[in-house]
């Protein structure tokens, strides 16, 4: 073989030669690609979500891990028990607000103005003026009707020995959880699954000090109050009380008011339980001659007022209830994602269901 032909030989294998490379190359990139997306799960799967609806994958993005990074921040001596119109009330409010921004949740004011602002004149006893923390999911097909889920951020403050009252479970249980359930509903956003009817994320202040906040916020609504379809309620969910503690008895969670207003509200409940969380729903405390009257010592039932159909979610009261000893660490944190991801079912069932809730109940 001549050098030339060989040079041209060996010049046309090294020709196919490289050819040959990169086209394994790209064949093997596509191949490594492949694979990298099944390993990565998420855009494999968001490839999946764009298509099919798999709302359990929304749900899954609601971890115990995210929700302990989060509480042990949000129920930190930093926030110095968060007492309403205190400094460390005030810096709970911007934690939350950079949180929603952070996931791109927009207010429903609008601009950076998450904030519903409520006056030292609104308040009795000598309490500075505070602020609702607001943000909104536009609904995709019913924007007007809207889906409130709450829970208060306030606390207790701190002793006169500046011991801080953390309020791990009350109410930074609920107030995390309500930051995972966004962040789901969000995800679903992105790949095209974003909720038919508007969700409103409302934080309110002043609970401790008599439900304040949620009282402000029904006599100022951003909202219609006749738009407004259900408020779903988060105030301690956890922790574990004493009636169920043991392993075969601590998978559950009372549900306060579901069946006041809405037999259908009540139903929809049990049916996302029943298919997604199975947790044994309580209804100890949702009896009309309940001693503990619950139903009306929480933000839920500024709503119930003006009829709006109610779910109210708590794991009853514990030992360091109220004492500077509910702190972070002593969180259920499994247990408390499988109650956040019942309110998430729930919201999204309610957001998206053909017909708006029917308010068959009497109100009280
Ligand atoms: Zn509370």
């Amino acid at each position: 073989m001549s050098l030339n032909l060989y040079i041209a030989y060996t010049k046309y294998n090294n020709k196919m030669r490289d050819i040959l490379i990169i086209f394994s190359l790209s064949v093997l990139y596509s191949c490594g690609s492949w694979h990298d997306s099944s390993n990565s799960g998420s855009s494999n799967s968001s490839k999946a979500k764009k298509g099919k609806l798999d709302i359990t994958s929304y749900a899954e993005t609601i971890t115990s891990n995210e929700l302990k990074t989060y509480l042990f921040k949000f129920a930190g001596d930093e926030f110095e028990g968060r007492d309403t119109g205190e400094p460390g009330q005030k810096k709970a409010a911007d934690f939350l607000k950079e949180a929603y921004k952070k996931m791109g949740i927009p207010s429903p004011m609008g601009g950076d103005d998450y904030f519903q602002e409520i006056p030292e004149s609104y308040f009795r006893g000598g309490i500075k003026s505070s602020e609702n923390v607001l943000a909104y999911i536009k609904g995709t097909e019913k924007p007007d009707e809207i889906v409130v889920i709450s829970a208060h951020y306030d606390h207790v403050g701190m002793d006169n020995k500046g011991n801080v009252f953390n309020g791990a479970d009350d109410d930074g249980s609920g107030t995390v959880s309500m930051l995972e359930i966004a962040e789901a509903f969000v995800e679903a956003s992105k790949n095209g699954h974003g909720p038919k009817r508007s969700i409103l994320f409302l934080h309110v202040t002043g609970e401790e000090k008599g439900l304040y906040g949620s009282k402000y916020y029904t006599e100022n609504p951003v909202f219609p109050l006749e738009n407004t379809v259900t408020d779903l309620n988060i105030d301690m969910i956890g922790r574990i009380d004493k009636a169920h503690e043991g392993d075969d008895k601590s998978n559950y969670v009372y549900l306060i008011g579901s069946d006041r207003l809405s037999t259908e509200l009540h139903n929809l409940s049990e049916e996302v339980n029943d298919k997604y969380t199975k947790l044994n729903l309580d209804y100890t405390y949702n009896a009309k001659d309940d001693p503990n009257r619950f139903y009306y010592r929480s933000d839920h039932y500024n709503f119930a007022k003006h009829n709006i159909p109610i779910i109210f979610y708590f794991n009853g009261v514990h030992d360091d209830y109220h004492q500077i000893s509910d702190t972070p660490d002593k969180i259920e944190y499994d247990l408390m994602t499988k109650r956040a991801k019942l309110v998430f079912y729930t919201a999204w069932e309610v957001a998206n269901r053909e017909n708006r809730l029917v308010v068959d109940g009497v109100k009280e």
